[in-house]
Order: C-alpha cells, then structure tokens, then sequence
C-alpha cells in the first residue's frame, strides 16, 4: 500500500483545497519554518484516527480547523482524505484504490469515511491493523521519537516489533477470544447452579 494523495481543506493552515500527490519513491518537502510542512504529517495521523490533541500539536481538537488570518475568515469545518494504491491488497478491501477520510465541525460532530462510505473509527483502526500504516505505527517518526524507541523498555521494544510483524492483529483476537471464553464459563456456572436448585 503507498500513499498516492492527501487533500485538505480547513484542515489547520490549509485553508484552500490543496491536494498533494505523491510519486513513488522518496518524497522531501522543503520551505520555510511554520510554513507548514509538520501539518502535512499531522493531517495524515489526524485522518488515521488520532484522538489526541497535543500528539498534532494542539490544545483542543477544534484547534486543528483553520482559525483564520488577518485577510481571511476562520472556517468551520476540517476535512483531510487520503488517497492509498492498494493494488498489492495489503489493506483487507476489494479496491485498488482506498480513500479515508475524517471531518471535523466545529459543533463537535466528527465523521469518517472509508471509500466515501461513513464508517466508524474502529473499522479504520481494523482496516490498518498490522498494515504499517494505522495511527500507532511507526511510520511517522517525529523529533525525539528515536530516542524513545531506544530507551523504550524491552515489553514496550517487543511491541514494536509485534506490530512491524504482524502479530497484533492474532493478539487482539486472542485476547477478545479469551473474553468471550471467560463470559461463557459464567454463564456455565450459572446454569449449574440453576440445575442444582432445581434438583
Ligand atoms: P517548522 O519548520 O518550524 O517546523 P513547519 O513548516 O513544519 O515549520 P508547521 O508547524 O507545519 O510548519 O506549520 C505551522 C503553521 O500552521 C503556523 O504558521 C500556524 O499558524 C499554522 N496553523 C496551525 N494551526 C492552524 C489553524 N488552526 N489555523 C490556521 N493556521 C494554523
């Protein structure tokens, strides 16, 4: 899976439509500080699901709409798409191409949608599960975070790991397995004692 595009409008200083292609291969992008070259990388981990305001560099998640200029009127809605070849079907869905999308009013109202279809963030997170590419993976690496990796303690190192090889997608579902066991062993438990009132 790579990534083709991201659109934006309102997302943050992009307050036109802008829409960024990305060829193949490596992609560097250049200008000046507070140009807004980190609200690229902080659009791409907004529209994976990131819940956090502080983890893009705001204080509220309002604070990633476009709240103006001197010349230009703040607007109320936020919208990041972006655009993935999935031609290789790294991502479980039958298209050759993936478009996932997130907007964000201001009255709060929050929506998400996987190929123009309204979803619900945990369909996103599963869709990207063990891909590489969902919010908690490692493919955005921002100042500091290779020092992290490096003082990270081994369990914390192991789940990196985990998750480059693919293992967190079996640990999730073992885990909801073991939940689903455990409610069916109290549900046995009771039915005994059910029968043994009845006896
Ligand atoms: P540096 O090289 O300093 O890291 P940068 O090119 O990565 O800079 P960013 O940090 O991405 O730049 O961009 C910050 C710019 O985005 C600032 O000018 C800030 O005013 C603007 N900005 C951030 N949030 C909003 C918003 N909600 N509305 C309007 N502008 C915003």
């Amino acid at each position: 899976v790579y990534l083709k595009a991201i659109e934006a409008h309102g997302f943050k200083s992009f307050a036109d439509k802008v829409n960024i292609k990305f060829d193949a291969g490596v992609t560097a992008v250049v200008g000046p500080n507070g140009s807004g070259k980190s609200n690229i990388t902080d659009a791409i981990r907004w529209v994976l699901g990131e819940q956090s305001a502080r983890s893009i560099r705001g204080v509220k998640m309002e604070d990633v709409i476009f709240n103006g200029t001197s010349g230009r009127k703040p607007m109320n809605f936020a919208f990041v798409k972006l655009v993935l070849d999935n031609r290789a079907k790294t991502l479980q869905i039958e298209a050759d191409e993936v478009h996932i999308t997130r907007k964000l009013y201001r009255s709060g109202d929050s929506e998400y949608y996987i190929n123009d279809e309204k979803s619900r963030l945990k369909e996103i997170n599963e869709l990207f599960l063990d891909s590489g590419l969902g919010r908690n993976a490692y493919n955005i690496i921002s100042q500091g975070e290779v020092d992290e990796v490096l003082k990270a303690k081994p369990e914390q190192r192991r789940g990196l790991i985990e998750e480059a090889a693919g293992v967190m997608k079996y640990k999730l579902r073992k885990k909801e397995s073991e939940k689903r066991l455990e409610d069916t062993a109290a549900n046995l438990s009771r039915v005994h004692d059910i029968i043994h009132e009845l006896e």
